[in-house]
C-alpha cells in the first residue's frame, strides 16, 4: 500500500496496485500548474485510488476541456488529475506520494515545449508530444 498527501496534511490517500511509471511532462500546462520546470506523474486504476480525508478541501480546476486537475484548497497543492479521455485512471502527481512506491522515471513528453533554459541529462525516451 502507498499512501501520500498534500504539503499541509489535509488531504490525505492511498494507492492499493501498482503505479505505473512515472512520467516527465513539459508542456506549458503542467509548467504553469506545477510551478515547476515539469509535471510529474504516475498512473493509477480509479478503483485502487482512495482519498482517506480532506475530501472536502479537494478543489478542481479544468486546466483543459475534460480534464481536471484537484488541488488542496488549503495549501494549494496539485495532488491529482482525472481526464474524460481515460476515465479509468487517475494521475496522481508523483511528488505527493510518501516514501518510496517502488516505480522508477520512465519517459519525458511535450520535449517540444521544454523551455530552452533547462537540459535533460539523462537516458530516458522523449517524446516530442503525447505518444500514441
Ligand atoms: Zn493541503
Ligand atoms: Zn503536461
Amino acid at each position: 500500500m502507498v499512501s501520500g498527501g498534500c504539503h499541509c496534511g489535509a488531504v490525505k490517500f492511498e494507492v492499493s496496485e501498482d503505479i505505473q511509471g512515472i512520467i516527465h511532462c513539459h508542456c506549458e500546462t503542467c509548467r504553469k500548474i506545477n510551478g515547476t520546470v515539469y509535471g510529474s506523474t504516475g498512473f493509477v486504476p480509479e478503483g485502487a485510488f482512495k482519498i482517506i480525508s480532506g475530501e472536502n478541501a479537494l478543489t478542481p480546476y479544468e486546466s483543459s476541456p475534460g480534464k481536471n486537475r484537484w488541488f488542496c484548497s488549503r495549501c494549494g497543492a496539485h495532488v491529482f488529475a482525472r481526464s474524460q479521455a481515460s476515465p479509468d485512471m487517475v494521475g496522481l502527481r508523483i511528488g505527493t506520494i510518501d516514501g518510496d512506491p517502488g516505480i522508477r522515471s520512465k519517459t519525458h513528453i511535450w520535449v517540444s515545449q521544454k523551455r530552452d533554459w533547462y537540459d535533460l541529462n539523462d537516458d530516458l525516451p522523449r517524446f516530442e508530444e503525447f505518444p500514441g
